[in-house]
């Protein structure tokens, strides 16, 4: 006969039924306000960033993705209504960092030729935390049924995938021209 690996408090859960379940949800529930906190905060950091980047080109793309991040905002706070919840925020300690470095970059590069290329590469990290918090949280939406969620979160998905792509034709084109 098999051993069991469950832990006994693990075991308990089993026993009453829905234990893990209530745990995934809230855990769910505390990345969501971290990813809202996240999303806040870039809406405060884009405009800065358009404002700094040199070609029209990336402060378009800088400012289009700042109206798509309040609507991502909206979202958010949409899927916590779809589960009776009200909206909350929890800081998100990694995109607090991820702009802290991004304003620092901006600092050492302002008269540099490579201030855009600088720019784009700040930008990229933020939109490669938001796709990996996004994932994340859409496989547990569809573990645990709220479908409803789950579409909302890909909406916000595909926009952040999207606004990375546009950044590395950016970087890209940059690299061919400009940044040398
Ligand atoms: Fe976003
Ligand atoms: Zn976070
Ligand atoms: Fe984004």
């Amino acid at each position: 006969m098999k051993h069991s690996m469950k832990s006994p408090k693990q075991e308990q859960a089993q026993d009453q039924g829905n234990g893990q379940e209530s745990d995934l949800h809230d855990l769910f529930l505390d990345e969501l306000a971290d990813t809202l906190s996240a999303e806040k905060q870039l809406t405060k950091a884009l405009p800065k960033m358009a404002e700094a980047a040199e070609s029209d080109e990336l402060r378009e793309a800088i400012e289009s993705h700042l109206e798509e991040t309040k609507q991502q905002v909206n979202r958010l706070e949409q899927v916590f209504k779809s589960l009776d919840e009200t909206p909350r925020t929890k800081k998100c300690k990694g995109m607090e960092g991820i702009l802290e470095e991004g304003e620092e970059m901006l600092e050492d590069e302002k008269d540099s030729s490579a201030l855009d290329a600088a720019l784009i590469s700040g930008a990229q990290k933020v939109e490669h935390y938001e796709i990996a918090s996004y994932g994340t949280l859409i496989a547990w939406a569809e573990k645990m049924g709220h479908q409803q969620a789950a579409t909302l979160l890909k909406q916000n998905l595909k926009e952040e995938k999207a606004a990375d792509e546009k950044l590395t034709e950016l970087a890209t084109a940059f690299a061919n021209d400009k940044a040398n």
